[in-house]
């Protein structure tokens, strides 16, 4: 009888889908509890549909750049928190930047992403300067991942020439945050989120899967967090524990729950770029980036970090390609690609949540 029940709340739950109403939080918690091979493959079905109609075949590549770990924060998940002392600390020169991103131009990619620890050696003239070289030297877009600053720094780099910025809340259980951030707190990380839209920067942000004390609840409330964000990226990847942390000995997120997310976060945001993300590769290396771009992903980030600094931005342990050198994960994601007959992107990638909106406002204003 409970069965039956269960049974029709799906179908109930898939017909909105189908009719793109929107889902509230109790249909997403009983899809994130689906545990049956064939309503998990309905699931992915119905999600790679959504990433069809609303972002489309081409998969985005987005070349990544690690330039420091040095970091003044001490998240309680990171590896490269300030109070790892057992890592050795390294900050890339700004010469050594400028041509990886000519490496990873040359390979293709017309998005750099510049990742870093909070590391205040890079003020923001450094960064605003480097942003500039790279706009002048390179034909791409420009991604900032480095953490929190102050709006005023912000709206420099945007000033510079950066495009985007991405900046993870974590968890949208604000309990959960403060716990996990000795040094940040919940309203903080969304005001920045705030300030970063308001400048005009295309924003990112997304939250781990599986972290110690997060429920389905959690995650049911973390996708509707994304759409009243109204983001146009959102990158969702499993906690991986690592042993230098405060969280040592917890266990690692699923690979399965990942997906749900993912699949889930295509149909409720439509138009975000959702990437495939390498603590997913590290988790399941054969095929977790490609299980992803099936089931609503559609960006990839090959790391064009130099080879003699990837291992040391750790940020989770046995993360995958630490080895290989910007060419051969060119090679070695293109093979991916490939083989799931799906063309990659030549364009910038820009945001389409933008894009609908403005051409929705031009209809709007044509028809006026
Ligand atoms: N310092 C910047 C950028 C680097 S950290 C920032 O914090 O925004 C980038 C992301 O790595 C974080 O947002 C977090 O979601 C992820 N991350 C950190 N430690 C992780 C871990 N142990 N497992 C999985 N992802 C992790
Ligand atoms: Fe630093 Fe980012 Fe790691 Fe936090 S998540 S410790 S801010 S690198």
């Amino acid at each position: 009888m409970l069965l039956r029940q269960e049974d029709s709340l799906l179908k109930h739950i898939f017909y909105k889908i189908d009719y793109e109403q929107d889902l509230g939080k109790e249909d997403l918690v009983c899809l994130l509890a689906v545990e049956n091979r064939e309503d998990l493959a309905r699931l992915y079905n119905v999600a790679d549909r959504v990433r069809q109609k609303y972002v489309g075949e081409e998969i985005h590549l987005r070349g990544l750049i690690e330039f420091s770990n040095y970091c003044r924060k001490n998240c309680n998940y990171c590896g490269i928190r300030r109070g790892n002392r057992k890592i050795k600390r390294y900050r890339m020169t700004v010469e050594e930047i400028l041509d990886t991103v000519s490496v990873a131009e040359e390979l293709g990619y017309r998005t750099v992403v510049l990742q870093s620890g909070e590391d205040m050696y890079f003020t923001v003239d450094k960064l605003a300067e480097l942003t500039r070289r790279i706009k002048r030297q390179a034909d791409v877009a420009v991604t900032l991942s480095i953490g929190e600053r102050s709006r005023e720094e912000y709206e420099r780099l945007h000033e510079a020439g950066a495009d985007r910025f991405l900046l993870r809340f974590e968890t949208s259980n604000r309990e959960l945050y403060d716990r996990l951030h000795p040094d940040s707190n919940y309203d903080e990380r969304m005001k920045i989120l705030a300030w970063l839209k308001e400048i005009g920067y295309q924003v990112g942000s997304g939250v781990m899967i599986g972290l110690p004390g997060q429920t389905i609840e959690d995650l049911a409330l973390d996708i509707l967090k994304f759409k009243e964000l109204d983001l146009d990226m959102v990158g969702v990847g499993p906690y991986i524990c690592h042993e230098e942390t405060p969280l040592a000995g917890h266990a690692n997120g699923t690979v399965e729950m990942t997906f749900k997310v993912i699949a889930l976060t295509r149909i409720v945001t439509r138009y975000a770029h959702i990437p495939a993300t390498t603590a997913l590769a590290t988790l399941r290396p054969a095929d977790g980036r490609e299980e992803a771009l099936q089931l609503g992903a559609n960006v990839v980030m090959p790391n064009v970090t130099p080879a003699k600094y990837r291992a040391l931005y750790e940020l989770y342990p046995s993360k995958v390609c630490v080895r290989e050198e910007a060419a051969q994960c060119r090679d070695c994601m293109g093979g991916r690609i490939l083989s799931l007959g799906r063309p990659i992107s030549q364009d910038y990638g820009h945001s389409f949540r933008k894009m609908a909106q403005e051409s929705k406002e031009n209809l709007i204003f044509t028809k006026c």
